[in-house]
């Protein structure tokens, strides 16, 4: 039997139907409508089996993931934001549209699950994941199995806490790290670098560019080492750095991945994060302390929903 996974995106979707032995028989992209969103999204994927010549009753479950909070035993979305869902039964009434058992999973929790699958050759039982897009979210695998928490909320590392004290968070609190070291917040600490110094490198692209930075803009500078960009996006890093040392202490993973826009700054992102780290963590965390950059990215939301959902067809078996 094979499973259909569905990564459901704010402007689009990716899907996947996945074998039991895990492998895609074929993949695309759907649109997200504003309204009618499962409907719609029947309609295409209806389309697209036809096209691939996959027959629905070869699919026995389907997966999705969702980006906000899940009350993955009820079935139920608590609040995704992008999608204007608030308390939406989601699995009674993908179950009435598409006519097969329905499961739901935080994207960045299925993230994680294809994190920990993408590396099972070298064994590893325990990872988490910081996705760092234009918020912050992450997951966690601790004895080879997602970490989902009581009610469904773990691994929202990008909120609670005291990490900064520069930019309120949009979920309400003041010192989240999400507000600083997402995209969205070394973006805006690089274009108040700029404005605030009007002779740097930063301000000079600024104003050759007559628009604000993006991270794509500062990627050449970072690259060539510019002491203000890597300043800066230091910066920005610190809060993010604090967050993991406290969860390296609290679970002890065997590797800590990063994934989402930010990352495409590269390998020196990667070094700056982990020298941050390093310095605040003692000798014997030092030694088993590993940071790694994924290699699935925006795809891992995908995957993962198809190994958690092909989980659930052993779980039914
Ligand atoms: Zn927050």
């Amino acid at each position: 039997m094979n499973v259909l996974a569905i990564d459901l995106g704010g402007t689009s979707s990716k899907c996947a139907v996945f074998s039991a032995k895990k492998a895609i028989l074929c993949e695309f992209k759907v649109a997200t409508k504003k309204e009618a969103i499962l409907q719609h999204l029947k309609t295409e994927i209806d389309e697209q089996l036809t096209k691939y010549g996959i027959d629905w009753l070869t699919i026995s479950q389907i997966g999705f993931a969702i980006p906000g909070f899940l009350d993955e035993k009820k079935g139920i979305v608590v609040l995704a934001g992008n999608l204007n869902w608030h308390y939406f039964n989601i699995t009674k009434e993908a179950e009435n549209i598409f006519q097969k058992p329905v499961h739901i999973i935080n994207d960045a929790n299925a993230a994680a699950l294809a994190e920990y699958w993408d590396r099972i050759y070298d064994k590893k039982e325990s990872l988490l994941l910081y996705t760092l897009g234009t918020g912050i979210g992450g997951g966690i695998v601790l004895d080879g199995k997602l970490w989902t928490g009581a009610n469904g909320y773990a691994g929202e590392f990008g909120h609670g806490g005291h990490f900064q004290d520069r930019f309120p968070c949009t979920c309400g609190l003041q010192h989240c790290i999400e507000p600083v070291s997402s995209a969205t917040g070394l973006t805006k600490l690089i274009n108040q670098v700029a404005d605030e110094k009007q002779e740097s490198s930063l301000a000079i692209l600024k104003s050759e560019l007559q628009r604000d930075l993006r991270l794509v803009d500062i990627k050449p500078l970072f690259d060539k080492n510019d002491e203000i960009t890597i300043v800066t996006i230091t910066e920005g890093l610190i809060p993010l750095a604090d967050h993991i040392v406290t969860m390296l202490y609290v679970l002890n993973p065997e590797v800590i991945i990063l994934a989402g826009g930010v990352t495409n700054l590269g390998v020196k992102l990667k070094q700056i994060i982990e020298n941050l780290v390093k310095a605040r963590i003692g000798e014997f965390m030092l030694k088993t302390f590993k940071i790694e950059i994924s290699n699935l990215q925006d795809k891992a939301g995908m995957y993962g929903t198809g190994y958690y959902a092909l989980s659930k067809i052993k779980e039914v078996e």
